[in-house]
Order: structure tokens, then sequence, then C-alpha cells
């Protein structure tokens, strides 16, 4: 039998590790049995590093967290409903749930769940390299729970459901099964590939909430252009809408926008109004009311496509920095880097990046109160006189304040003609 004890201590903080053996001690007093669960036991196996612990109990999660909570000066937040817990202290957070088993009335739906075993608790769970678990109580300390042979699909590369319709009871899977083979660069194992593919139009069951959420999670991934691409390969992708392209254009795009954002990630946004840049106005308002997308990653789709029309104009190399300016202004800016990433024309791209790194920063320096103790009568041409100085300075015109005041004096000059 696999014992993870040694491995635990090795691959986790001093930290983590103190806190999982005071809980398992913490759960045999209370009559339970404490496990690790999930992607930390995947990612322990395959000496990765993860600090997203997941405990399980064969009790109540959250007499434990609660007990936990008294031993050091850490937030609780319960959720009685769900039976589950979260502890967090300095940069830390473990999260608790009560060990259950899962029933679907049907597709799709969120599931009916009762108390189970940690066995029962590993079946509901969506591919065998993720239903493993490490026992934490006392006696059985480190032992590894592997039920459903999640440890030889980790040896030889698979990603495979644990039964027959698991897609079908909930084809979010479908997408989390693609977002692991890219990750760790698996294989879906071929029962799972042909049910995944035959349960397709199940996704058509899933809310768009969690559709999105589940782009987010892909969206977080090192290399989600993998997932996508694949996802395309296997009729998943045109799910989110039937004009909907992953190819290699998009993995382009999502290369140079990873470059631009480092050593962060570009946003979600920034993701998605590159994934539909290639749909019209009318789809991308679909996928906007099919994802339900809140209102900044809306206006981000929108505005991307919408400047997409403009960029034939701004190709001109002609274009004035006021124009280019008038043009741009206005749009998201997440908007403005895709279709900067984005567009053909090297010319229009310039324009894009003058706009994002120089132009939007660009203000006069006099303003209405100034305009009016230099003698222009308080009046409302005086917000034109303002824009007019403001183009001015954008097509460097005027450099300085001493400049914007001499155009000003001309301008009251001339007014006095
Ligand atoms: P990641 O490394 O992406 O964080 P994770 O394995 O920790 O992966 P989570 O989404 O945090 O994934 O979920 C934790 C665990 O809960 C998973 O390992 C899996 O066992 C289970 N799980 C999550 N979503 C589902 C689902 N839709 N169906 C079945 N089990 C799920």
């Amino acid at each position: 039998m696999t014992n993870l004890g040694s491995r635990i201590e090795e691959q986790l903080p001093a930290e983590m590790v103190n806190l999982m053996q005071t809980a398992g001690g913490i759960a045999a007093e209370q009559g339970g049995s404490l496990y690790l669960v999930g992607g930390v036991v995947r990612d322990l196996l395959l000496e990765k590093a993860n600090l997203d612990l997941d405990l399980v109990v064969e009790g109540n999660a959250i007499e434990l967290a609660k007990r936990l909570a008294g031993t050091k000066p850490a937030r609780l937040t319960t959720h009685p409903h769900f039976n589950t817990a979260k502890l967090e202290w300095e940069k830390w957070g473990v999260d608790f749930a009560t060990a259950r088993s899962e029933s679907y009335a049907r597709a799709g739906a969120l599931p009916t769940v009762e108390p189970n075993s940690i066995e029962k608790d590993l079946f509901r769970r969506d591919f065998t390299i993720n239903a493993m678990a490490v026992c934490l109580s006392p006696e059985r300390y480190g032992e590894l729970i592997d039920r459903y042979g999640g440890q030889d699909d980790l040896e030889d590369r698979l990603i495979r459901i644990l039964h027959e319709k698991s897609f079908i009871d909930d084809a979010t899977r479908i997408w989390r099964g693609l977002r692991y083979e890219q990750r760790l660069g698996f294989q879906l194992e071929e029962g799972t590939l042909r049910l995944l593919k035959r349960d397709i139009p199940m996704l058509d069951t899933i809310s768009g909430d969690r559709i999105r959420y589940e782009l987010e999670c892909i969206f977080q991934e090192e290399e989600p252009e993998k997932v996508l691409s694949r996802a395309e390969e296997l009729g998943v992708l045109v799910r989110l809408h039937p004009e909907m392209k992953g190819n290699g254009w998009l993995a382009d795009r999502f290369q140079a926008a990873r470059k631009q954002a480092a050593p962060g990630l570009p946003s979600f946004g920034l993701y998605l109004a590159l994934l539909s840049y290639r749909l019209g106005e009318e789809e991308s308002e679909q996928l906007i009311s099919y994802l339900r997308l809140p209102g900044p990653a809306a206006r981000v789709v929108r505005d991307s496509i919408a400047l997409k029309s403009s960029l034939r104009t701004l190709s001109y190399p002609e274009l004035k920095r006021s124009r280019v300016y008038h043009i741009i202004h206005g749009y998201a800016q997440s908007a403005i880097t895709a279709n900067s990433l984005a567009v053909g024309s090297p010319i229009a791209r310039q324009h894009l990046e003058i706009f994002l790194h120089e132009l939007r920063y660009v203000k006069p320096t006099l303003n209405g109160n100034d305009l009016i103790e230099m003698g222009f009568p308080p009046c409302p041409q005086i917000k034109e006189v303002l824009k007019l100085l403001h183009n001015a300075r954008l097509d460097g015109r005027v450099n300085s304040k001493a400049d914007e005041e001499e155009l000003v004096k001309e301008w009251l000059g001339e007014e006095q003609l």
C-alpha cells in the first residue's frame, strides 16, 4: 500500500503539514477520519506544487474547522447548507468538506448530496486522477486511498472518468477533461474520449454561468490555447458559439497577449475578446448572453468588435494624432489591446499602441476657470475651446502651459476681430 506521509512532509510547507496533523488528531477525537483529497493528491504524486488544500472529513467539517480555529488566530467561514468550512490565516487557506455522495435528479442539474463515506465521496469526482485521497488520521497517516485506479492512470498519463454517465451527470467535466489533458500533457482514455464525444450535446444542459466559470479556469492555465484548439478538434468549441474558431491564429494572439501581460496573466476580458474577435456584432451579443457575461467583460467583447470596424480608418498613415485619439477614446482598454494584437495592418497597430501608451494620458494644462480668467466669457462654448486645446496638445502644436496660454490669447484676439 502506498504511503505518502514523507512526500507530504517533503512537498508541503511545514505550516500546512502541522495543521493537517493537528486536524487529523482532532477529527479522530471527534470520532471521524480526515483525508486530503482531489488535485493536491494528484499533484503530490506528480511532484508538482499545489497549495490548494481540500480536506474531507467522515464526520462534521464545520465542527472540526471550529475546533481548529480555536488553535490559531484564523478566520473561519462556514456554509452550514453544504456542511463546508474554510479556514484562512496569514497567507494560508484550507477548505473543509464533509464526505458526501451525490445524485443527479436530471442531467446538468446541481446534485442532491448526503453525508457518506470517503469512498462514495471519491466516486462523485470527475476523473480517476482527481479521485484519490490521503488519510490524515494518526493511525493511518499518509495512507493513499485509490479505489478507482488513479495512480495507474497517472503513470499511463490518462484522463479517465469514473462511470459511463459521468458527462451526462455534469457536462462541465467535458471542459475540465480537456483542461487537465492539455495542462498535464495526458490523453483522454479511449472509452472516456468516446463518451465525451457522445455527450457533447449535454453541454446544453449546463447554465451559462457554469460554462463561463470553466472558461475562467481555462484562461488561468499556462497555455489556454491548447485547450481551445483541442476543444475545436473535438467539436466542443462550437458549443460556445457555432462560429467560434480556435485555430493557429488564436494561439499566436494568446501567446502575444501573455508576452505583453508578463509577469502577470492577460485578463479574462482580453482573452475572451481575442477568442470572440472573429465573430460579428450579432454573434458576439449571442455569446455575451449565453455566457451571461458581467458588465465589464461584456463591454470588452462589445467594444473590441465595435473598434474592429474602425481599423480601416486607423490604417491610414497620415492620420492626425488627435483623430487617432477621438477614434479610439472611450473603448475599454482590453478591447484596444485585443485589436492591437489582432489587427493585420502595422500602421493601425501603431496607432492603437500610440493611443495606449501615450495619447490617452495627454490632457491640456489649462482648465475652464483658467480660460475664464484669461477673458473668455463663461459660456457653454468653453467646452469646445477646451476640446480644441486638447487637440492642439495631442497634435503637438502646444507642449507647455505657456504654449497653451499663447494659443488661447491668439483665439481671444481672433474673437475680438
Ligand atoms: P486545479 O489543479 O485545476 O485546481 P483541482 O483538482 O484542485 O484542480 P478544483 O476545481 O479545485 O480542482 O476541484 C477540486 C476537486 O473537486 C477536484 O480534484 C475533483 O476531485 C472535484 N471536482 C471539481 N469539479 C468537479 C466536477 N465538476 N465533477 C466532479 N468532481 C469535481
